[in-house]
């Protein structure tokens, strides 16, 4: 399967979008059906969390796998370091090869709710940057390794530039290309970019959007990241938040101006937090072509 930096090769600009391992076995079944409408969209590749959304690990490289095997779409397997000891991140990442996924974003994770005062010790990895580095020195360029990227900064980590000389450290340990975390101004993303610009950091910066298609849910979302909601989201969409249709289309209306400002800026692709479904960024999807 093709390592995403050779997709870069022959497409300027790459449409994904990310997923997660649904907690049931209804869920996943579902999630299959929703990969397969995916496929016929034909992304440049799809990515799968671990941690974040529920489901274990087991689960999320059965997705890659699968997005790869029946579908022919690269795969981008997301791992984390926290709570892993390096010996056992060591056997995931061998697991990953034996997969065929080509394909990682090496990210450290969070602890968990039941356990938020783990702390990394001598056999873990402390940061992204030290997996990313691990995984260069054992695998060479077998990996296409991508990483997180903070446009507003790092919710733990506001200072812009001093968040930026992290992603550096990733970049210079063994990553090749960042996936943002969503925002909603995009002079946001061309700041970052530009920061990353000054300090030497020429990899690929993709842009990732979270469509919005319940307000409640989104808060809920920024709270966790740290993502500003924007006097014009605010001014948009609080005033239709217990109107789901009326909320559905001011979304799609927002995203697909937001991602053509995004394109016409300069942005080297779109890639969606569709949240396991294939509406409404297909509608998004197909208007900013
Ligand atoms: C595109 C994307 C996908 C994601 N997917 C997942 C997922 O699948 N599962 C999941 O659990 N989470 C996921 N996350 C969330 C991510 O794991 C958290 O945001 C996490 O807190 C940071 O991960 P990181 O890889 O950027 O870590 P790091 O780059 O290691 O940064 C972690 C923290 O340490 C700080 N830091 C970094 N380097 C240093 C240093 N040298 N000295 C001091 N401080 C430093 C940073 O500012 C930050 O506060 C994703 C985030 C994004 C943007």
């Amino acid at each position: 399967m093709r390592k995403i930096t050779d997709i870069f090769k022959s497409q300027p600009i790459t449409f994904s979008c990310e997923i997660f391992p649904p907690k049931t076995e209804q869920g996943y079944e579902n999630l299959k059906t929703t990969i397969s409408e995916w496929a016929r969209l034909k992304p440049d590749f799809i990515s799968c969390t671990y941690g974040a959304g529920g489901g274990n690990r087991e689960k999320t490289l059965d997705i890659v796998q699968l997005i790869q095997n029946r579908h022919q779409i690269a795969g981008l397997a997301h791992l984390t370091c926290v709570l892993n000891t390096k010996q056992q991140i060591r056997e995931i990442v061998e697991d990953i090869k034996r997969r065929g996924v080509r394909n990682i974003l090496a990210l450290r994770g969070d602890p968990p709710l039941d356990n938020p005062n783990w702390q990394p010790g001598e056999n873990n990895f402390r940061f992204s940057k030290d997996l990313c580095a691990d995984i260069r020195l054992q695998y060479g360029d077998f990996f296409s390794i991508g990483a997180a990227g903070f446009p507003e900064g790092h919710i733990l980590c506001k200072d812009r530039d001093r968040d930026a000389g992290y992603l550096k450290n990733k970049i210079e340990n063994g990553a090749e290309f960042v996936i943002t975390q969503f925002f909603f101004d995009n002079a946001d993303y061309f700041a970052y970019v530009e920061r990353l610009r000054r300090i030497g950091v020429t990899a690929r910066v993709i842009p990732g959007l979270l469509p919005i298609t319940n307000y409640e849910n989104m808060i809920k979302f920024c709270k966790m990241n740290g993502t500003t909601i924007t006097p014009q989201v605010k001014q948009i969409f609080e005033p239709i938040q217990n109107d789901p249709s009326a909320t559905l289309k001011a979304g799609i209306a927002f995203a697909i101006q937001q991602s053509r400002a995004l394109l016409k800026g300069g942005a080297p692709g779109l890639h969606f937090y569709c949240l396991n479904k294939i509406h409404p960024t297909q509608e998004i999807w197909e208007a900013v072509l």
